[in-house]
């Protein structure tokens, strides 16, 4: 049975995307089998596994509108290790398609249905919104990862995202939990990084996790390459800390 996961958080640039294409190269590198699905109409993951966008003949769109399935429009990134339910420009729209549906939210949570023996992890980046295709996401998943920077505000905007959870859980998905925040692009020597870090493990206790992804700049370089950090320079140390958190993710999330 694949373990579900949504990578998200409602602000924009907190390194959703580089979480969730390093985390499906890192569980793959420790032989996991996974399938990432880019939830984001920008396409960022897609493009950053080395699958182009603008090439895909089927990808998340027509998985949700119910035209494809999930094993006909996923394509392997051979280089990554991972398959890729990708996203196409055809998705901004989605939004508005869906709302006229039948079980609007539960459209992927259907699909991936489809597909449980075939992965041990599904990873889903979600876009920088609470919106129905977040919706989608979260109502698919086991649980929900939230990478964040340790900065001052940040306590301040997971409460938003922390209430979606819960409204979800109550009323549509019994199953999802937080698994945990990932403190990401963390700089050890700014002090307030350090501080904001020392009050998320005092609030949030062991919901932290407990690998920290550093500010690594070939992580930003990586996806013009069209490749996760881990698979264009494995010895960079922001690199070495994904395939940790991939490491502490199997662990983890074991029995869910
Ligand atoms: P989101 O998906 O939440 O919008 P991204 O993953 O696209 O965020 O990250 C935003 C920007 O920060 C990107 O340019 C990305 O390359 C960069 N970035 C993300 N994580 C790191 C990191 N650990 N070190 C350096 N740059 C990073
Ligand atoms: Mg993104």
């Amino acid at each position: 049975m694949a373990r579900i996961f949504c990578i998200a958080n409602q602000k924009g640039g907190v390194g959703k995307t580089t979480t969730t294409v390093n985390l499906s190269a890192g569980l793959a590198k420790v032989g996991q089998r996974v399938l990432m699905v880019d939830l984001d109409p920008q396409g960022n993951a897609t493009m950053g596994s080395g699958v182009d966008k603008r090439k895909l003949p089927l990808s998340v769109y027509d998985v949700l509108l119910e035209s494809a399935s999930v094993k006909e429009a996923a394509v392997f990134a051979e280089k990554c290790g991972y398959h890729v339910l990708g996203a196409s420009r055809d998705l901004a729209g989605a939004e508005v398609e869906l709302v006229a549906l039948d079980h609007r939210e539960k459209r992927l949570k259907l699909a991936l249905a489809d597909v449980h023996d075939d992965y041990d992890f599904v990873l889903i980046d979600c876009p920088p919104s609470l919106s129905l295709l977040t919706l989608n996401g979260l109502c698919s998943a086991h649980g929900v990862v939230v990478p964040m920077q340790c900065e001052y505000f940040a306590l301040e905007g997971l409460s938003d995202l922390v209430h979606t959870i819960k409204q979800v859980h109550a009323n549509l998905n019994r199953d999802l939990q937080i698994i945990g925040l990932l403190r990401v692009m963390f700089d050890p020597r700014i002090t307030l990084q350090q501080q904001v870090s020392e009050q998320l493990k005092a609030h949030f206790g062991d919901k932290v996790f407990n690998t920290v992804i550093p500010r690594n700049v070939r992580l930003a370089e990586a996806p013009s390459y069209g490749l996760p950090g881990v698979v264009f320079d494995p010895s960079a140390r922001g690199s070495v800390a994904f395939v940790e958190f991939a490491r502490e993710m199997v662990d983890r999330t074991q029995g869910l």
